[in-house]
């Protein structure tokens, strides 16, 4: 173990802990970054990599929108793959181009780009296929952008271990944490500050605070596919069920007409819960998802049937009979009913981040700008 002491030690190298990390070095300040595994293989790596702004409700959109400024940093710093894609999102009923249309009057025609169907149709086209006939209606969202959660945490990371000050200390578990020292399988690693950033493993560290604030896990169902090779829409595609999903669209008017639709025309997606999404990587697979299901604990058992239904409503989207799988996999993240963003103080030096809704892909970098800056 190293004896110095550093300015900030970050216990967790997900998305979370890593944004940290470079707003520490944005700001001059020795960081130590201790992580259980050998690689970033949590929820970090495992999701959309879609940094969704625009559909974010008042109380994290100006939050959403720091973090977007500080992913282009990190993005022209680290060099990973970001492009300013926007986001495609769909409307295959009257009632989901209503909420289209609602939401370009509240945030103004730059931000929610109306598109007709035809437009929308084009971008998700190709020369043997054609889209989903049901599509009536879309929006593109300019300032949302991709990352590819793979590549991306992998790269900070690099990047990180390059730069004076930061050392990683990985294969190493944070067992406690108290007064300016993380107490580790490997010995004591000491910082002036220690911001615990552990996602959904969070009450494995402090059950008492995730047990007050009803901090659970959600497990979502995903899959890679292969890609029709013309479908080279970089940006997240939306469907209706995001709508329900996203603050900005679930508390318009209109979104209650949407929900009792998919309740009516789509009871398969509604009863897992999905957000019918998907997202094409640099390499041109697709990911596909979600599912969430929600408890204490995680099973580790995939249904079958929840991917299936996702398959399907993605390849009824992109026009062909079926996608051929390349991966399976779950992701976990913490989710509370109570707040979107847990901070907590466990002492005078310790604090921890987490965010308890699938955003952390979108904040993280926002949220690192409000920890540096309140210390
Ligand atoms: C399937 C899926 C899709 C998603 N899609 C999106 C999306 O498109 N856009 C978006 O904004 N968000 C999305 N999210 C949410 C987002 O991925 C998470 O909110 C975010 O990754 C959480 O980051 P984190 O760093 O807190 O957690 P994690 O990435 O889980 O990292 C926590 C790290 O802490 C480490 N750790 C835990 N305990 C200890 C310990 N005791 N000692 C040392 N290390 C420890 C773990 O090994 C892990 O590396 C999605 C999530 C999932 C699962």
């Amino acid at each position: 173990m190293v004896d110095s002491v550093a300015d900030v030690v970050v216990v967790g190298a997900g998305i979370v802990g890593l944004s940290h990390a470079v707003e520490a070095v944005h700001r001059g300040l020795s960081v130590h970054i201790v992580e259980r595994d050998a690689e970033p293989v949590g929820a970090s790596v495992r999701n959309f990599g879609h940094a969704c702004i625009t559909a974010q409700g008042p109380e994290l959109l100006a939050l959403a929108q720091v973090s977007r400024r500080g992913w282009m940093r990190a993005a022209a710093r680290c060099g990973f793959w970001a492009p300013e894609s926007g986001a495609l999102m769909l409307a295959r009923n009257g009632a989901e181009a209503a909420v289209l249309e609602e939401f370009r009057e509240e945030r103004g025609a730059e931000a929610v780009r109306l598109l007709s169907a035809e437009q929308t149709r084009a971008r998700l086209g190709g020369a043997d296929r054609s889209p989903d006939p049901d599509i009536v209606a879309g929006a593109v969202f300019p300032a949302d952008f991709r990352v590819d959660p793979r590549s991306t945490v992998i790269a900070i990371a690099r990047w990180l271990a390059e730069q004076p000050g930061v050392v990683f200390h990985w294969r190493t578990a944070a067992l406690g944490c108290a007064d300016g020292v993380v107490y580790t399988g490997r010995g004591p690693v000491r910082g002036r500050r220690i911001l615990v950033c552990v996602g959904h493993d969070l009450d494995r560290l402090y059950p008492v605070t995730a047990e007050e604030h009803e901090v659970i896990r959600c497990r979502l169902q995903m899959a890679l596919v292969a890609a029709p090779a013309d479908y080279q829409h970089d940006g997240a595609v939306l469907t209706g069920t995001s709508m329900l999903r996203y603050g900005g669209m679930a508390g318009l008017p209109s979104a209650a007409l949407v929900r009792a639709e998919l309740d009516r025309d789509h009871p398969e997606l509604m009863e897992i819960a999905a957000n019918l999404m998907f997202a094409r990587r640099p390499d041109g697979t697709v990911l596909v998802g979600d599912s969430h299901h929600y408890g204490l604990t995680a099973t580790p058992f995939d249904d079958e049937s929840v991917t299936e239904r996702l398959l399907a409503g993605a390849a009824h989207i992109l026009g062909v009979p079926g996608l051929q799988v390349l991966q399976r996999w779950q992701g976990v993240y913490a989710s509370s009913a109570r707040t979107d963003i847990l901070r907590e103080t466990h002492d005078a030096t310790v604090s921890s981040v987490t965010v308890t809704t699938g955003l952390g892909m979108t904040l993280s970098f926002g949220l690192a700008a409000q920890t540096f800056d309140a210390l």
